[in-house]
């Protein structure tokens, strides 16, 4: 089928108490893990690629081995632009065919991050395409985005408030705790601002920095109204464990299918147990 509207995805999601999973890809193999994942869960499900990984391949590379799978998949999936800075690329990418894009101008002032975000739903709704956005400074690395913890901070709820009424985002990514990359002792999460937050605006909530997080701190985030979990590190490690643990095992043969094959069902395995923890499992 075509790729789906992220936004009808996300909006199912947060009645039904679920979430979807956004997994980053890497290349062809990554992205039919995540593919063939969904289709043996029957859960809708969102591709996801790093502005760095878009740059590395190109749009149009990219965008063809989504569209294979995409075509004869039994299951909803949509394809995302994650944490973007850059306007033209995410111009590139809404013309390449993506079917949602996230701007993330949440280093400005508060007022440019309003500004720069409008004009993106702008560009992208006149094609269709759905628009995350976020508030406040999620801790850690993803992609050439640093955050030192001393400059982290939590989004402010009426700020979040103003921010989904100006920009109108399908999505909105608020700093609640949580942080990219590998987590250095038990995160922090502000649940209650969590929920105060999703309680009053509008957009679905998207749930940053998802490795490493606890079953149960998932669940209570999915409970308070986060309706898209992030994963991207776990799908790092399995991606390089994967083929070098297969190597390490049967080092005298060299058979890369082999090697590939491995890698695939590691980033397979994990994302099943995702999409069965997040409850989007049998949801498409
Ligand atoms: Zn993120």
């Amino acid at each position: 089928m075509p790729l789906g509207n992220m936004s009808i995805m996300l909006s199912r999601a947060k009645d039904g108490g679920y979430a979807v999973g956004a997994f980053n890809i890497l290349d062809y193999n990554s992205t039919k893990a995540v593919v063939l994942a969904a289709e043996q869960m029957n859960a809708p499900v969102i591709i996801q690629t790093s502005a760095k990984t878009v740059i590395y391949w190109g749009t149009s590379a990219i965008i063809s081995w989504v569209q294979q799978l995409a075509d004869t998949s039994s299951v909803p999936i949509a394809l995302h632009l994650d944490h973007c800075k850059d306007l033209d690329l995410i111009k590139e990418c809404i013309d390449a065919g993506w079917s949602s894009v996230m701007i993330d101008a949440s280093s400005k002032p508060f007022d440019d991050n309003i500004s720069l975000s409008r004009q993106v739903v702008k560009m992208a709704r006149s094609k269709y395409v759905t628009v995350e956005a976020e508030l406040g400074a999620i801790v850690g690395v993803e992609d050439d985005i640093h955050v030192r913890h001393q400059d982290a901070h939590l989004a402010d709820p009426e700020q979040a408030i103003e921010f989904c009424k100006k920009v109108e985002p399908d999505c909105f990514a608020p700093a609640i705790g949580t942080a990219h990359g590998i987590y250095k002792g038990v995160p922090k999460i502000a649940y209650d601002l969590l929920e105060e937050i999703a309680a009053k605006v509008a957009p679905p909530i998207a749930l940053h920095g998802g490795t490493g997080l606890a079953d149960d701190v998932f669940k209570k985030c999915i409970s308070l109204g986060c309706a898209k979990v992030n994963i991207s590190t776990q799908l790092k490690y399995a991606f390089i464990d994967g083929f070098v643990n297969y190597h390490n095992a049967n080092n005298t043969e060299y058979n890369p299918l082999k090697v590939i094959d491995a890698q695939f069902d590691e980033l397979k395995v994990g994302i099943i147990e995702n999409i069965n923890l997040f409850g989007s499992a049998g949801k498409a």
